[in-house]
C-alpha cells in the first residue's frame, strides 16, 4: 500500500500540499478530489519522485519514497499518468510502452530498445506491451506514431504505459479529462477492470459522475489540505465539501 504521512510542499512561502496523510490501500479504487489547484497533482509528483517533499513521509510498504530517485521510485512499484499527455509523439506506440520497461541506466530512451538484453527479453517486452495494448483496445494502433492519434486514444496510451510495468501502485492524474461521454464510459470499465487485489490506485477526477460510480473511497482536497475522507455516499453528504465546490 500507499501511504502519505504529514506531507507538505512548499512553493516559496507558499503551502500547496499542507500536512496531509492518508493511505491508499490494494484492491480499491481510491479517489482524489477538490477544486483546481487543491495540490491533487502535485501529490502525484511528490509520489512519483517529479517534486521533492518539503517536509512529511511518502512509503509503498515499508520503503520511503521521498528521497529516491524516479527511477528507484518506479522500481518500488509506483506508476503514473499525466494529466497533461507525455507521449513521444514522433515514436510509434509500441515504443512508448517499450520505453516504460527498459532501465534508465541503458541510456538513452530513443536508443534502440531492441537490443537491451538481448533478443528473447525484447521479445518478452514486445508480448508484454502487445498485450496491455490488446487490453485496451489500442492493437490497431501499435505501429502507428503516438502524435498521429486521435486524443482521446493518446490518453489510452498514457494509461497503457503505465500499466505495462505491472505497479504495485497505480495513479491516474485525471485520464478522464477532455474525453467524450463514450469515451469516458470505455475508460471507465478499463479503470474498473484494473481493480486487482494486488493494485493500489489512485484516481485524481473531476468527472463526478465517473468518480461516484467507480470509486471505493474518496479523498476530498481543498487549498492543500486534506478536507474529508469517506465512501462515496459519505462524501455526498458532506456539505462542508459542497460548500468548497460550490464556493470555487
Ligand atoms: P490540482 O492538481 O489540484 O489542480 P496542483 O497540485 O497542480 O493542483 O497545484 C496546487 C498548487 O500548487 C497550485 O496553486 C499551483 O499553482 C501550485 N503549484 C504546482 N506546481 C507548482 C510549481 N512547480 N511551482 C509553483 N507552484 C506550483
Ligand atoms: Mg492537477
Amino acid at each position: 500500500m500507499l501511504r502519505f504521512d504529514h506531507v507538505t510542499k512548499q512553493f516559496g512561502g507558499f503551502k500547496a500540499v499542507d500536512d496531509v496523510s492518508f493511505t491508499v490501500r490494494p484492491g480499491i479504487i481510491t479517489a482524489v478530489i477538490g477544486p483546481n489547484g487543491a495540490g491533487k497533482s502535485t501529490l502525484v509528483n511528490m509520489a512519483a519522485g517529479s517534486y521533492r517533499v518539503s517536509t512529511g513521509r511518502i512509503l509503498i510498504d515499508d520503503v520511503e519514497l521521498q528521497a529516491l530517485p524516479k527511477h528507484k521510485i518506479a522500481h518500488a512499484g509506483l506508476s503514473r499518468t499525466y494529466q497533461n499527455i507525455r507521449l513521444f509523439d514522433g515514436m510509434s506506440v509500441m515504443k512508448n510502452l517499450e520505453v516504460a520497461l527498459v532501465p534508465p541506466s541503458i541510456g538513452s530512451l530513443v536508443s534502440d530498445t531492441f537490443g537491451f538484453g538481448g533478443r528473447r527479453e525484447a521479445e518478452e517486452r514486445r508480448e508484454r506491451c502487445f498485450e496491455v495494448l490488446k487490453t485496451l483496445g489500442l492493437a490497431p494502433f501499435a505501429e502507428r506514431q503516438a502524435g498521429s492519434l486521435a486524443y482521446g486514444q493518446q490518453k489510452l496510451v498514457e494509461l497503457a504505459r503505465a500499466i505495462v510495468p505491472k505497479p504495485r501502485v497505480l495513479l491516474l492524474d485525471e485520464p478522464a479529462a477532455g474525453l467524450n461521454h463514450g469515451e469516458t464510459e470505455q475508460l471507465k470499465q478499463h479503470i474498473l477492470a484494473l481493480r486487482q487485489p494486488d493494485l493500489a490506485m489512485v484516481l485524481i477526477e473531476h468527472d463526478m459522475k465517473l468518480i461516484m460510480s467507480i470509486s471505493d473511497t474518496i479523498i476530498v482536497m481543498n487549498r492543500g489540505q486534506l478536507l474529508a475522507e469517506g465512501s462515496p455516499a459519505d462524501i455526498r453528504a458532506n456539505i462542508e465539501v459542497q460548500e468548497a465546490y460550490l464556493g470555487q
